[in-house]
């Protein structure tokens, strides 16, 4: 038997023991045919950022990262609730579209097209090199306009602990700090209307500590570029890194803590900074745990001694719970059977989805209560980093459904 992860605290079951989404049981969601479904759950988002607006100072604004997940009825919600999109590339502009909110485009490789298309829209660009800013000017000026640029930081130390570090190290993202001066006083002299720093230190951090530590690390870089520049900025943004539970052993971020902090850290700065607009930009921590990929079980094979339920899904909807989107070492996400999540775990299995290869392993040995063919199986914290961070395309299989629910 292997260690299932920590089934988030926000779901419950329905009377006849299934488990509850939005007011209906799991399966209740599923439509008629063998096609799987993600469930985001609206309450949970809506909790997450109750957390984040009274544990974070007042001053710091929220922005979300689209990347984490891009489904338009869940953008539109988001769009309510925050103070910001950060986009990663033009079709995640194209997704928001007719979104009345404060954009920024961050990512390597933008393209004259990735450019213009930006600053058209009105989309601070987060400048990833010296190169992109003279492509950036190049094409503002082609459309008369005046472009809104940042200049993202790539930092010189990396989010301690983190499943993913960015900085610290050579890198595609970002600008070496100590070439930054230069190139915020040449953005300047050149007519573009330059709006501040951004930074990244890493994601799917659960330490508070070290993302108090990034955090003053990040705003003891931009004092010190400030001062060699002498231009203030009017928004620094501080990236994000907040992580959420997935695994055996793994426990909440404790933002209360990284709140706190961050107000000390804020009340160091000079005056100055009184108008520098200061942001977090969050994904996965803000809608990874309301998220529930639905799956049925269409068979059960039992190979020396083993069981198998195999399911209608697989990676190719939900690569990361199979540990082959980043992660050293596979480990289990929170999985259930969610048409039995009131009953005892009596039986070990591991559930896989229907591709050829044994890399789609949705859960390993794992205990359940006795699975039937037709049981409905729950993957847990499938709200960020799910469909559209999977190979979509493979074997053919039907693209799973979405629904954001009450
Ligand atoms: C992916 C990304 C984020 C969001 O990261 P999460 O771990 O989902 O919070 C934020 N900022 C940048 C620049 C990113 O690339």
């Amino acid at each position: 038997m292997k260690a299932n992860g920590p089934i988030p605290p926000f779901f419950e079951s329905t009377r006849d023991g299934q488990l509850c989404i939005g007011g209906k049981a799991a399966g209740d969601w599923m439509g008629e045919g063998d096609a799987p479904m993600f469930a985001y759950a609206r309450p949970v988002i809506e909790e997450k950022i109750a957390q984040f607006r009274a544990d974070m100072p007042e001053r710091l604004r929220l922005h979300y990262a689209v990347k984490a997940n891009p489904y338009r009825p869940l953008l539109d919600f988001m769009a309510s609730r925050v103070d910001g999109f950060d986009l990663a590339s033009r079709g995640e502009l194209s997704r928001v579209e007719g979104i009345d909110l404060p954009l920024s485009m961050a990512g390597p490789g933008k393209s004259d097209a990735d450019l213009h298309a930006a600053i058209l829209a009105g989309v601070t660009i987060h400048l990833e090199s010296e190169g992109e800013a003279d492509r950036a000017l190049a094409v503002a000026e082609q459309v008369g306009m005046t472009p809104k640029l940042a200049v993202r930081v790539n930092p010189p130390f990396a989010l301690k602990g983190a499943g993913m570090k960015m900085g610290g190290l050579s890198s595609q993202f970002g600008v070496d700090a100590e070439r930054v001066p230069a190139l915020v006083t040449s953005l300047i002299e050149r007519g573009a209307d330059w709006q501040g720093y951004h930074l990244y230190a890493g994601s799917q951090s659960l330490s508070a500590d070290a993302i108090v530590e990034s955090q003053r690390e990040s705003l003891k870089l931009v004092v010190e570029i400030t001062n060699a520049t002498g231009e203030m900025p009017s928004e620094v943004n501080l990236g994000g890194g907040f992580g959420i539970p997935y695994f055996p052993g793994d426990e909440p971020l404790d933002t209360k803590v990284v709140g706190e902090a961050l107000e000390n850290e804020f009340n160091t700065l000079s005056d100055d900074f009184a108008k520098t607009r200061l942001m977090l930009e969050l994904g996965r921590w803000l809608v990874g745990e309301a998220g529930v990929y639905l799956t049925r079980v269409i068979d059960r094979n039992v190979s020396h001694g083993r069981t198998y339920l195999v399911t209608d899904g697989g990676l190719q909807h939900m690569l990361a719970a199979s540990g082959n989107f980043g992660q050293l070492l596979r480990r289990n996400y929170p999985v259930a059977n969610a048409t039995r999540f009131a009953a005892e775990a009596t039986e070990e299995a591991s559930v896989v989805g229907r591709l050829c290869t044994p890399l789609d392993l949705l859960a390993d040995e794992i205990m359940l209560p006795k699975t039937e063919v037709g049981d409905v199986i729950a993957i847990f914290c499938a709200g960020a980093y799910g469909l559209t961070a999977s190979p979509n395309g493979f074997l053919s299989q039907p693209m799973a459904g979405e629904a954001l629910t009450d």
